[in-house]
């Protein structure tokens, strides 16, 4: 065996994790804590990056790391449960083995960000990936200047962290906005789409780094009304999604234009995306 395929072989072969707690987050959306199941702490990933999750006889699927990366001993999962594999990983119990690949990816460039302002706009399950940022900045604090997190959900019910959301806002140059599609009769909060909170936001476009993760049309509309806000189009960064397979640039799977999702992002600045994102049903 060459030392190519060797290497190869290595990052292609899913590691035994052990399911530690499965928290209900939404009716269908749920956080899984895995630990390696030989009790090694040894994982290591950038906020933003994500795993290949191999749930045995039933499928592998790239989903983000929402975890505190400086929590060496655990990785954490926020899955929604939309389809098949997503839809076993979510039913694991504790005590159970998921197989983990990765971590894989481009991160946000939190080095970057380094004294900066930081916004953070999610939508949906968009906060997962965006979550171990808000760690990142709260964790040092004095790295960063003030912290701004948008968040928009179909309804009430559908937000995540819902407890971490309201700690959040009241961490020391923390602003926290929320709003949801549809509000129902006991929501006294925002209605209205993400975009629609940037009238509240107190941001200097000339000193913050853009942070944006949800559906496609969302980062499309939340990158457009950035730049007419004077945000750079290099300091603004959206995570891309693609369907993928071997999270290395083998397949081709993810490609969108001339780049592999996979190990090219997931996270791009927007200056290298809207080409692309200007050709919708790419
Ligand atoms: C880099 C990356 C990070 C991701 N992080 C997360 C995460 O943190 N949490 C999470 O819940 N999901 C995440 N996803 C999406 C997740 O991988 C898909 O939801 C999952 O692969 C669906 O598999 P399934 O078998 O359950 O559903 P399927 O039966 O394959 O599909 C069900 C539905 O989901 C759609 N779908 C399938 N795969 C994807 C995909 N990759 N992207 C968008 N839509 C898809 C299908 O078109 C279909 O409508 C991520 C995807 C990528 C590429």
């Amino acid at each position: 065996m060459t030392m190519a395929t060797a290497a190869t072989t290595d990052f292609m072969l899913p590691q035994p994790y052990l399911v530690q707690q499965v928290v209900k987050e939404t009716a269908d959306t749920f956080t899984l804590t895995l630990e390696p199941s030989d009790g090694t702490g040894r994982n290591r990933f950038q906020p933003g990056q994500f795993s290949m999750l191999w749930v045995f006889g039933v499928g592998e699927l790239p989903i983000s790391i929402s975890g505190n990366p400086a929590d060496r001993a655990q990785l954490v999962y926020t899955v929604r449960s939309v389809g098949k594999a997503t839809h076993a990983l979510v039913s694991r119990e504790v005590g159970e083995t998921v197989g983990v690949r990765g971590p894989f990816g481009t991160g946000w460039p939190v080095e970057k960000a380094e004294g900066r302002d930081v916004l953070v706009i999610a939508g949906g399950i968009g906060l997962a990936p965006l979550r171990p940022v808000i760690y990142e900045v709260l964790h040092n604090r004095e790295k960063y200047g003030r912290l701004v997190i948008l968040y928009g959900a179909r309804s009430p019910r559908d937000l995540l962290y819902r407890k971490e959301l309201t700690a959040w806002a009241r961490q020391p140059e923390t602003q926290v906005l929320v709003t949801v599609d549809y509000g129902g009769l006991s929501w006294r909060g925002h209605v209205g789409v993400v975009t629609t909170l940037f009238k509240n936001a107190r941001l200097q476009p000339a000193r913050t780094l853009a942070f944006a993760c949800g559906p496609e049309i969302m980062m499309r509309f939340v990158a457009r009304d950035l730049e007419n806000q004077g945000f750079a189009p290099e300091n603004i960064y959206l995570s891309m999604e693609r369907n993928m397979k071997c999270a290395v640039g083998f397949c081709g799977h993810c490609q969108y234009g001339p780049h592999f999702i996979c190990k090219d992002g997931p996270i791009f600045p927007y200056d290298r995306m809207r080409p692309l994102l200007e050709k919708y049903e790419l």
